[in-house]
């Protein structure tokens, strides 16, 4: 089955609202040879004037991450409601630097799961090892039981259109990039999971990105993987010609 390619960046807490709209417009004329899906993820002041400058292209726009909750007394947190309102069509779910940083745990990214398919947010949802569980061989292992625990109680067709981002933790913002057989490894691993649990049917739809330092100069190799279908970047996706180039990839 071929799959669309999808071809997200994530702006972390990157980017003035003066910013994101230029670099949205220069995206705008970075073509798109391969008809991949193009999503930016910016910081949430930046959702609306992106989405409002990304208007009549082919880019769509995701939050970073979303409460689970659609309102409330939940100080600095924004809602699936909130970030839907602002033109976001996706949300990212399970960012390792949410997990780490934010101590977002399998129950709470569930739950955020559970309020951005209530509010037909497509996510985008992150698994990936550190370098020690790397080391003590339990790639496989952590990732299924994050798959597992993050999309626990829901069918496949709650989950239709889910997208997973594979981003090994040691290789985000490091400059290091998994090795492309890296990458299919755990791919192909994700997708038999998701075959098992949601039927073949579901596997061979979803797609599944690669993150960890893509870059303009590693990304052919890595798309040129059956069970990669995209990229998630993180630091070239701020740089317009390097993600123009990264988003044309070969
Ligand atoms: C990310 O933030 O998801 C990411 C992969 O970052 P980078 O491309 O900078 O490693």
């Amino acid at each position: 089955m071929s799959r669309t390619p999808i071809i997200a960046g994530n702006w972390k807490m990157h980017n003035t609202i003066a910013e994101a709209t230029a670099l949205v417009a220069a995206l705008k004329e970075a073509g798109n040879k391969n008809h991949a899906e193009i999503i930016i993820a910016p910081s949430y002041t930046a959702l609306a004037v992106a989405a409002h400058t990304a208007k009549g292209s082919e880019i769509k726009i995701a939050a970073q991450d979303v409460h689970w909750e659609d309102k409330g007394a939940f100080t600095s947190a924004v809602s699936p409601v909130q970030a839907k309102d602002a033109g976001a069509t996706h949300t990212i779910i399970g960012h390792s630097e949410r997990r780490s940083v934010f101590g977002d745990t399998d129950e709470i990214l569930n739950k955020k799961v559970a309020a951005a398919l209530r509010h037909n947010l497509t996510v985008i949802f992150c698994v990936g090892e550190t370098l020690e569980e790397r080391e003590a061989n339990k790639t496989l292992d952590v990732i299924a039981a994050q798959l597992e625990n993050g999309l626990k109680g829901f069918t496949a067709e709650q989950l239709k259109g889910l997208v997973i981002a594979y981003e090994p933790v040691w290789a985000i913002g490091t400059g290091k990039t998994a090795t492309p057989e890296q990458a299919q490894e755990v791919h192909a691993a994700i997708r038999a999971q998701l075959a098992k649990t949601y039927g073949d049917e579901f596997a061979q739809a979803t797609r599944i990105l690669y993150g960890g330092s893509v870059k303009d100069t590693n990304v052919d190799e890595i798309m040129a993987k059956p069970d990669v279908d995209g990229a998630l970047v993180g630091g070239q996706s701020l740089i317009a010609d390097k993600f123009a180039r990264i988003i044309n990839f070969n």
